[in-house]
């Protein structure tokens, strides 16, 4: 595939833009493949690229019931932030973190990280001890954070109202090379990559159950036909549990609809991302001037992809408190995606009672800042059949074992 640069867009522009190609190839199924990935999401398509790239395996179809980035990487509020409490959570999450500064380069791709610094507002005494806390094990980890004081945080963020009515800014968790990145191209990216090395990404296929023999995965059946494949990655989010139902074993997971909208644009007026767990809502402003604002997730399990109607109202009212200038906006759209959450509020990247057959699950409400660090472990347990260091601690068995990875405090909001 011919590489993007600075001079192709000139040569293009030269000819009438009659040169580009096609960023990634719609190929008929093969009969079967060495890797079948169910789900082109960020981290389907992520586990495939880092297959071939640092394991050589090539002959790797992606499958997905919709369109490329369709699900929850398409529709949620980019943070990308690593600062989480617990030791393996920082681990992959800063892996990740640092796999996105150089993503556009690697993937010849631009997915318009903006490393812009995430806030995370400590509105109670008991949030001010939690980031302190984090802050301290985040020193301890390798990952750069630090908590600021108000007056930092009136500087950064010039439209907060920090005595707020209820709830007044006692101070943040700051991480300064955190930020956003652009989630319809990280999914676009890693999909040109794919295919660039030959792999097959199969739209519009969807899979309806799984084959055995022997205790041993041997293909999928699909709506586009039988395709028998050596090893099997489900990695599909929020529909991890029909799927593992296809694969004849259950998950210690539920799926809820988690919501998010934007605003009309306007003039730049906010070049940070700031997540206010106490009440519950998070802001950050896109390239194009609209307000990004996520809420929080429904409190009962779902498949609509859309979210009830109570959360926007819970969660602009909330933020208005803090940003009063968000009451005279008016807002354009609202959509909902389909979320994995653990009791523990941590992924699962694991083998499976299905031999050959591995599942990346789990990462409720804030796994797209994961997607590069996850496919990057996930593919080490796909062509090792054996978790690496990244994924070690997040196998199943934790949960008969009650060796929990306690996020919820740091990922209580999680994005
Ligand atoms: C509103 C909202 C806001 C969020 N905000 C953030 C944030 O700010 N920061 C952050 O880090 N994370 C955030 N998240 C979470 C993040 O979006 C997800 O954790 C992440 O995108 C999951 O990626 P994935 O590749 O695992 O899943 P997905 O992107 O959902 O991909 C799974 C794919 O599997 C496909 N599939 C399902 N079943 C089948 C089948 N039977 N056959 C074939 N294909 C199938 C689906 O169509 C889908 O495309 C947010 C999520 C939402 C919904």
């Amino acid at each position: 595939m011919r590489r993007y640069s600075a001079f192709a867009i000139v040569r293009e522009a030269a000819r009438y833009h009659r040169g580009w190609e096609r960023a990634w190839t719609s190929p008929e199924p093969r009969a079967r493949y060495d890797v079948v990935v169910i789900g082109a999401g960020g981290h389907g398509l992520a586990t495939a690229f880092y297959l071939g790239r640092n394991h050589g395996i090539r002959n790797v179809a992606v499958i997905e019931k919709g369109w490329l980035g369709g699900g929850n990487t398409g529709r949620n509020t980019t943070i990308i932030r690593s600062n989480y409490l617990q030791d393996p959570s920082a681990a992959i999450y800063e892996k990740a973190r640092s796999l996105y500064e150089t993503l556009s380069q690697d993937l010849n791709y631009n997915v318009m990280f903006s490393p812009r610094g995430v806030l995370m507002l400590a509105q109670t005494h008991h949030e001010v001890r939690g980031y302190r806390r984090t802050a301290q094990a985040n020193a301890l980890q390798g990952v750069k954070t630090e908590f600021i004081t108000p007056e930092r945080v009136r500087q950064l963020v010039p439209i907060i109202d920090i005595d707020g009515p209820r709830y007044p800014v006692l101070g943040a968790l700051w991480q300064a090379r955190g930020g956003t990145a652009r989630h319809d191209a990280v999914a676009w990216g890693y999909a040109r990559a794919c295919s660039d090395m030959g792999m097959h990404i199969l739209q519009r296929t969807e899979v309806t159950g799984i084959a055995q023999a022997g205790g041993k995965v041997t293909g999928v059946r699909t709506t586009r036909g039988d395709i028998g494949c050596d090893k099997l990655a489900i990695v599909v989010a929020g529909h991890s549990g029909r799927l593992a139902e296809m694969a004849g074993f259950r998950l210690p997971i539920e799926s809820v609809a988690l919501q998010a909208m934007v605003s009309e644009p306007i003039k730049p007026v906010m070049d940070v991302v700031v997540m206010a767990n106490t009440v519950h809502g998070y802001l950050s402003q896109s390239d194009k001037g609209e307000m990004v604002i996520g809420g929080g997730a429904d409190g009962f399990n779902n498949y609509t992809q859309r979210g009830s109607f109570h959360h926007i109202e819970e969660t602009v009212r909330a933020l208005i408190e803090t940003f009063p200038m968000l009451s005279r906006l008016k807002m354009l759209r609202q959509w909902g995606g389909i979320v994995d959450m653990t009791g523990d509020r941590s992924p699962i990247i694991s083998k499976t009672p299905l031999a050959d057959c591995f599942i990346n699950c789990g990462w409720g409400t804030g796994g797209f800042k994961a997607i590069p660090g996850s496919g990057w472990a996930m593919a080490e347990l796909v062509a090792r059949g054996e978790p690496g260091p990244l994924a070690a601690a997040f196998g199943l068995e934790r949960f008969r074992e009650g060796r929990f990875i306690d996020e919820s405090v740091a990922a209580g909001v999680a994005h």
